[in-house]
């Protein structure tokens, strides 16, 4: 069989070039582009304003959805977590979180993840391989229809954060494709302004984003307030350390308008990162490098294989409060989907028995 083509990665006018490949009019392109994205048809069966033999010569050359779910879970929060699989047997995890103004989605930018942070459980699973653009848009048009109805445009827009499994700046080329293609205004129409991506730090990428007109929102995952704890928590930093890494901070900021900022990110660990010198380390190193970026404060999500436990909510206060002393925003982050392996740091592509093994321990 031949290979089908991949189109839900392609922009509205990629599409109209490729639709005079099968003999149609380019109109056509941009029908199908709004099939795809607006409408969120995921078979080309459904798209009832293409005439039944287009619909036909479109399923024998191309694929409009690639990812199969394996399973949904939901939170008793009313987060939801899907665990999908590429056609390749890859598995892709999404999390769709509901919040009171705008609702969140938290997709994945590759399947696994080749960094090794001791914290994190998406590490377990190394890197599988990175996703397509088409791969990334798909999983924000499953969790749309899913939580709003086939096609239902979302009543208040939408969120989008690149935190799911994976290293966004490693797949930076089709992170970045998926981006443009989602933002057209004829589409799914989620503008860059509402999207935020996590690095754990690839330093090149970042100062490559700092040039960019029309990009996401940045965060930037530290989890250490110095290079030796940093270099066993999260050993990209044995690579790129804290000095060049706020260096390409400093460098981005400087790209930011006046008003705006970027976010560090910090999983607070139990008797590991979370003391009052900490805090004062943290403050200082940020202050050092004349950053005003704000901290967001994650009290870490417990699994059975990691070594860790989340910091008590009186230790994380006083963090804050050290922050906040010496001029520096902090944030602590409520966990969303704990129950449902679906926060930060959870994607593990596990499915129904290890939540169950989860829940008899409650
Ligand atoms: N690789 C990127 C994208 C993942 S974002 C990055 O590192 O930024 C996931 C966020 O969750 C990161 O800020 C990470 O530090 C945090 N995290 C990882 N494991 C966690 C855990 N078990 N509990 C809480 N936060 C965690």
């Amino acid at each position: 069989m031949h290979q089908l083509q991949q189109i839900l990665g392609l922009t509205q006018s990629e599409l109209v070039s490729f639709v005079p490949e099968l003999g149609e009019p380019s109109y056509r392109g941009r029908q199908l582009f709004a099939n795809l994205h607006r409408r969120r048809i995921q078979t080309f069966d459904g798209m009832t304003d293409l005439p039944k033999e287009l619909r036909a010569k479109l399923a024998d050359h191309a694929t409009a959805a690639s990812l199969a779910i394996e399973s949904r879970f939901i939170s008793a929060d009313g987060t939801r977590r899907y665990l999908m699989k590429t056609r390749d047997g890859r598995p892709v995890e999404t999390v769709f979180i509901p919040e009171e103004h705008r609702d969140t989605i938290c997709f994945s930018s590759q399947s696994g993840c080749p960094l090794q942070c001791s914290f994190c459980l998406t590490a377990q699973l190394g890197l599988l391989r990175s996703l397509t653009a088409g791969e990334i848009v798909e999983q924000i048009i499953v969790a749309l229809n899913d939580a709003y109805g086939p096609g239902i445009q979302p009543p208040r827009g939408t969120n989008l954060v690149g935190m799911g499994a994976g290293e966004p700046f490693l797949n930076f080329d089709e992170l970045m494709k998926a981006l443009r293609v989602m933002a057209e205004p004829d589409g799914l129409h989620i503008v860059p302004n509402r999207v935020t991506v996590s690095t754990a730090g690839i330093v090149p990428r970042i100062k490559e984003l700092a040039n960019i007109a029309d990009r996401p929102h940045l965060a930037i995952s530290l989890a250490a307030p110095n290079d030796e704890l940093r270099n066993q928590l999260m050993p990209i930093n044995k690579k790129w350390p804290l000095k060049e890494l706020l260096a390409a901070c400093k460098e981005f900021e400087q790209s930011l308008k006046p008003h705006e900022r970027f976010t560090f990110e910090y999983v607070m660990l139990d008797g590991v990162n979370d003391s009052d010198e900490h805090a004062r380390q943290l403050a200082n190193l940020l202050n050092r490098h004349g950053l005003r970026a704000k901290v967001n404060l994650i009290p870490h999500n417990p699994a059975e294989q990691l070594p860790y436990h989340t910091s008590p909510p009186e230790r994380v206060e006083s963090f804050k409060s050290i922050l906040e002393a010496k001029g520096v925003n902090a944030f602590v982050r409520r966990p969303r989907g704990v129950d449902i392996y679906a926060a930060c740091g959870q994607l593990a592509a596990c499915g129904g028995a290890t939540i169950q093994s989860l829940q008899s321990r409650a």
